[in-house]
């Protein structure tokens, strides 16, 4: 493939770099470790593509999926992580190619507004919110930001603004968030498109399989994203060069190779945990539900941030207003509260208590603590460093590749592709 048909099939993703060890497509062995979409992904697209070589997946818990997982009860449905999907064609060739088509629906139009929660009063997000940092400032911050490693905050000087979208996206402040990593594309991180930015979108929109999305849309899985895990995990079972061991910790790179007596450059590396300079931030996830009139005043939409931490949740997420699919029992509502464990007790009365700020006096039909999960932090001059790093290994995974489920999905296909050659 040549550098145009690249930006075409992976667009902006071609700036990210890619950990693939050069040795990597000489095996007819390879070890996969970490069962999340990223060790999924690589598997599925390995082992559909190479039929005639073996693959080893390995996963240090009882399921597969990482940290997607969708929560049931009865009626009730609720992912704990990702719960969409924003426009990349390479999350279209995998739901494509998984046979989910008929299940992947964009997400209702009427709840596109996001707000922020500023000194108890929510201001709706739009372009205009860009306004309060001053074109001439953010221009100024953006073309700066150019010289590499900067932090979120230095690239959007208005605390609260930059604070918001970070704490949407990885649940951290914006001044602890690499700007490169989040948006590489705006501080140009890597190298440039070969062709003209309108030219390009045009070229990467005829590639959608199953239907167009609309800019800035997002689209999600009927029943929740845990349908894409059971697609992915079904594919591979059903494949005959394909193993997976669960319940299987892998202490290092190094140790697989011995245990498993394979070369290192074999190995393909998906779990996070490996970088010394990356920690965790802890978030839980509540599902709260109301009759619909007990909550009429709080608008249709996509949901709220709150950048505020004396509060003890960081988002609410309108997951019934939100997805094409129905969420709830009829006349319900259903609301993710995003939880930094930074702000709060570990008492689930205090969320409770705390759920007045948004919703007034309405009391919930239902209130479950329904998990922990946990994201790698991705400090200023994180994307710089990875970019530098040279392994013994191939190293997949949202640590390295990018924060959304399209930089994984779309990471593994130019692996793939990257072993055709
Ligand atoms: C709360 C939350 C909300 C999110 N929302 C969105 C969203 O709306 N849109 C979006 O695009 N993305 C979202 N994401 C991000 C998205 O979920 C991730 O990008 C993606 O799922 C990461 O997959 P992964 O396989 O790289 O990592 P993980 O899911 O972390 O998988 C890693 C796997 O490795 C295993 N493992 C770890 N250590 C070892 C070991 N030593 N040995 C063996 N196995 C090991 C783990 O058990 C796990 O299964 C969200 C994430 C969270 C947490």
């Amino acid at each position: 493939m040549d550098e145009v048909e690249d930006w075409i099939r992976h667009g902006a993703e071609m700036r990210r770099p890619l950990l693939a060890h050069f040795e990597l497509k000489n095996h007819q062995h390879i070890t996969i470790v970490g069962g999340g979409l990223s060790g999924l992904c690589a598997a599925y697209r390995i082992a559909d593509r190479f039929p005639e070589r073996q693959v080893v997946l390995i996963e240090k818990s009882s399921r597969l999926g990482g940290v997607i997982e969708t929560w049931h009860k009865g009626e009730w449905i609720c992912d704990l992580a990702v719960n969409a999907s924003r426009p990349h064609p390479s999350m279209w060739r995998l739901v494509e190619d998984l046979g989910l088509q008929e299940a992947w629906k964009a997400s209702s139009d009427k709840a596109k507004s996001r707000w922020i929660l500023m000194n108890g009063v929510k201001h709706k997000l739009s372009p205009l919110s860009l306004l309060k940092i001053g074109p001439f400032s953010l221009r100024k911050a953006i073309k700066n930001s150019r010289k590499g490693g900067a932090s979120v905050s230095q690239v959007i000087p208005h605390r609260a603004i930059a604070d918001a979208m970070t704490l949407g996206i990885v649940n951290d402040t914006s001044e602890n968030v690499d700007a490169d990593f989040l948006f590489p594309g705006l501080t140009k991180f890597g190298s440039d498109a070969p062709l003209k930015k309108r030219k390009l979108s045009a070229k990467i929109d005829s590639t959608y399989p199953i239907f167009l999305p609309k800019k800035g849309s997002i689209t999600s899985l009927d029943g929740g994203m845990g349908a894409l895990v059971d697609a992915l995990q079904e594919q591979l079972e059903s494949m005959s060069n394909v193993e997976i061991l669960l319940n299987t910790v892998a202490d290092s790179p190094t140790s697989v190779a011995e245990t498993f007596k394979v070369p290192l450059s074999s190995i393909i590396w998906t779990a996070p945990g490996l970088l010394e300079h990356q920690n965790t931030n802890w978030i839980s996830i509540f599902a709260v539900g109301f009759h619909q009139n007990d909550v009429k005043d709080v608008p249709f939409g996509y949901g709220v941030l709150i950048p505020d931490d004396s509060i003890p949740f960081s988002g609410v997420l309108h997951e019934s207003d939100v997805h094409h699919s129905k969420r709830t029992p009829d006349d319900h509502r259903l609301f993710r509260i995003m939880v930094p464990h930074g702000r709060w007790d570990m008492e689930d009365q205090s969320i409770q208590q705390a759920l007045s700020v948004y919703f007034g006096n309405a009391k919930p039909v239902i209130f479950e603590n329904i998990g922990t999960r946990g994201i790698p932090q991705f400090k200023p001059g994180h994307m710089a460093r990875v970019a530098k790093s040279r392994y013994d290994f191939t190293y997949l995974g949202w640590s390295v590749s990018g924060v959304s489920i399209t930089h994984v999905v779309d990471e593994a296909e130019r692996l793939v592709e990257l072993m055709e050659c």
